[in-house]
């Protein structure tokens, strides 16, 4: 039958070159990876002859066989699961289909091959077969079609698929085996890998010489095994299994849930953060077993969004096998369910937080943003999630919590402060801190999109409101804080009133008001968000994701302690406005403007202004 041949995708070529070449010296992780392949796809079809039975005629039993060959220095690697057809091959053979890894992979410099560990770090999937094989045959038939075909490579930029005839259910992949890995046809080797990595596997392994064919697995699904039996490793083995994942589990929580309803929980939060956990379909990704078999992992009810960061399985008796993805929407028993898990996670969670140190904020940095979503999306637990948030202040170094912030509040003081933006350093500098920073008020620093959404939500801590200190009429004069060290003083009232009925004049609409400020010490101006309206950094955001097109006018604050504040005023007041009061209104706004990151709004005007007063200034 006709050949055809195909290049790979440039991502996999180069994935490729450097399997081939990578002198990794832990090889024998492909046999993981075939294994867990396998396994996969005999839990995908078991699942979809629930509403098929036909699927499986004739071959039910579910196993995985390894079939070595000293002689000609072949393995192979045969499952009876769901199989691949024409365009399956094509697609998860000849592409990288996972975008994480694609990336990855394209980041890669030209001496990439030199930097093995990254394999073991990555999981190259089907393509550590290369490590180990100069040539990797598939022959595959799809549960419930008649075709077979055949896939071949030698890893060097292309392969071939043709069509074959009486391919049995499911695949078989044969390793002719490279000089120097000639070991992989040996059964005592092969009996210490699968124990090593694939005991947990609950399809069974098994090992066939000549007509003996010899179990090399426990085959029971590793969670319903107990913990006591269960070894960090085979824990960790098994999170790379569940979750395609290959870091180090940050934490392994492992439980049996008996009473109204009956399941075992086997979960993980990962160390890593997954590539795709912003992505906007916020997929929850714990697999649901009934009975220890797989049902789906496509079940959005098991978790909410804002856990999806955790792997692993759930398993219960409780449900009918032959429940379908559908039945499962609004299921009683699985609402149920994830009240539970919810409720597991985050009390482990606290253990964590409670013990606190360098572990719990790594886990923050890497899944804090997300966590935090639970907070405006699921008020019944909020009061669990709010003490496991971590925060940036202007107090301390590190990260802190609310209970902390509140326990350093002033006399005086009735509200959190906070500011939000994008960059922490940026952040620091904001000029609508100063007068909280000589106060030594504190002010949490907010740099997640996410905390735009939820502190309004939530509205405040122990009865302290959250208040941002670029609102409107925030007033730090009533609060005891530190005295701030050679204070100014400040321009006449009276000039201060004349030099903003004139700056109101010049601006016109471009802003809400003109205020003097008790918030700056250093600088002379700065925007603040007009009253009630939303906060400048929630406006910013918004118009970046194209949600807003309007512009609300801010509120120019001026310092009355300034000197440049200061001799305006004291000008403006003796001499009345000049004919420069315009330049500078404008040059005032746009400083101000520019202090929070925007352009200024016309910058040639800006420019125009600019030079005219420096001229003044310094023309001969
Ligand atoms: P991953 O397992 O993370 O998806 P792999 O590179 O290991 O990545 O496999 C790529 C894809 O190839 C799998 O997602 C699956 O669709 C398909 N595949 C691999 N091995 C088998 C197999 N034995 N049976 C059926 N499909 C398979
Ligand atoms: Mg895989």
């Amino acid at each position: 039958m006709a050949e055809e041949k195909r290049a790979f995708q440039a991502e996999v070529a180069k994935l490729l070159d450097i399997v081939v070449h990578s002198l990794y010296s832990n090889r024998e992780i492909f046999l993981r990876e075939l294994v867990s392949n396998a396994s996969d796809a005999c839990d995908r079809l078991r699942y979809a002859a629930v509403t098929q039975p036909d699927l499986t005629a004739g071959d039910a039993d579910f196993r995985i066989r390894l079939v070595p060959d000293s002689e000609k220095g072949t393995l192979t690697v045969i499952d009876n699961g769901i199989g691949m057809n024409h365009d399956d091959l094509v697609a998860n053979l000849g592409t990288i289909a996972r975008s994480g890894t694609a990336e990855f992979v394209r980041s890669l410099g030209e001496n990439a091959s030199r930097d093995t560990a990254m394999i073991g770090q990555f999981g190259v999937g089907f393509y550590s077969a290369f490590m180990v094989a100069e040539r990797v045959e598939v022959v595959s038939r799809k549960a419930g079609e008649s075709a077979g075909w055949r896939w071949e490579s030698a890893g060097d930029g292309e392969f071939t698929v043709t069509e074959v005839a009486d391919a049995p259910r499911g695949t078989s992949i044969r390793l002719t085996l490279r000089e120097d890995a000639r070991n992989f046809a040996d059964p005592g080797e092969l009996r210490r890998v699968v124990k090593r990595y694939s005991d947990h596997i609950a399809i069974p392994v098994l090992l066939v010489e000549a007509d003996r064919e010899e179990s090399l697995t426990s085959a029971n699904a590793l969670w319903t095994r107990s913990k006591g039996e269960i070894t960090p490793e085979q824990y960790k083995e098994f999170y790379h299994h569940a979750a395609h994942a290959f870091d180090e589990p940050w934490l392994t929580i492992h439980y049996k849930a008996e009473g109204a309803i009956e399941y075992t929980g086997l979960l993980f939060i990962p160390t890593q953060k997954p590539f795709d956990i912003f992505h906007p379909d916020r997929k929850q990704h714990v697999k649901l077993y009934v009975k220890r078999v797989f049902i789906t992992d496509q079940v959005e009810e098991l978790l909410p969004p804002y856990l999806r960061f955790l792997r692993g399985v759930v398993d219960t008796p409780d449900l009918p096998l032959n429940v379908s993805r559908e039945l499962l929407q609004h299921n009683p028993l699985l609402a149920k369910i994830k009240t539970g898990l919810v409720k597991r996670i985050l009390s482990e969670l606290k253990k964590k937080s409670e013990e606190g140190g360098e572990s719990f904020d790594s886990f923050w940095e890497t899944f804090g943003a997300v966590l935090k979503e639970g907070l405006y999306e699921d008020y019944d637990r909020r009061a669990d999630i709010l003490p496991l948030c971590r925060f940036r202040s202007t107090a301390v170094e590190g990260w802190t919590t609310l209970d902390e912030v509140v326990g350093r509040m002033k006399e005086g003081q009735d509200a959190i402060y906070t500011i939000s933006g994008d960059d922490l350093a940026l952040l620091r500098k904001s000029p609508q801190l100063e007068g909280f920073l000589a106060k030594g008020i504190e002010v949490l620093l907010l740099t997640d999109p996410v905390d735009e959404f939820w502190m309004p939500s939530v509205g405040n801590y122990q009865d302290k409101p959250f208040r941002s200190v670029t609102d409107a009429g925030i007033d730090v004069s009533a609060i005891a804080g530190d005295s701030p060290k050679d204070e100014q003083p400040a321009a006449a009232d009276s000039d201060m009133d004349a030099l903003i009925a004139a700056l109101k004049l010049a601006l016109g609409e471009t802003v809400a008001d003109v205020r003097g400020s008790a918030r700056l010490t250093e600088s002379a101006v700065c925007l603040v968000a007009g009253d009630g309206q939303m906060s400048i950094h929630l406006e910013k955001m918004l118009r970046s994701h194209r949600q807003l097109d309007q512009d609300f006018p801010r509120v120019l604050e001026l310092n009355p302690r300034h000197p440049l504040i200061k001799g305006l005023a004291g000008r403006v007041k003796a001499a009345g406005t000049g004919a420069d009061i315009e330049d500078i209104a404008h040059l005032l706004l746009d400083q101000a403007r520019i202090v929070e990151g925007e352009p200024p709004a016309d910058p040639s005007a800006f420019a125009r202004r600019m030079a005219a007063v420096m001229e003044r200034g310094f023309a001969a």
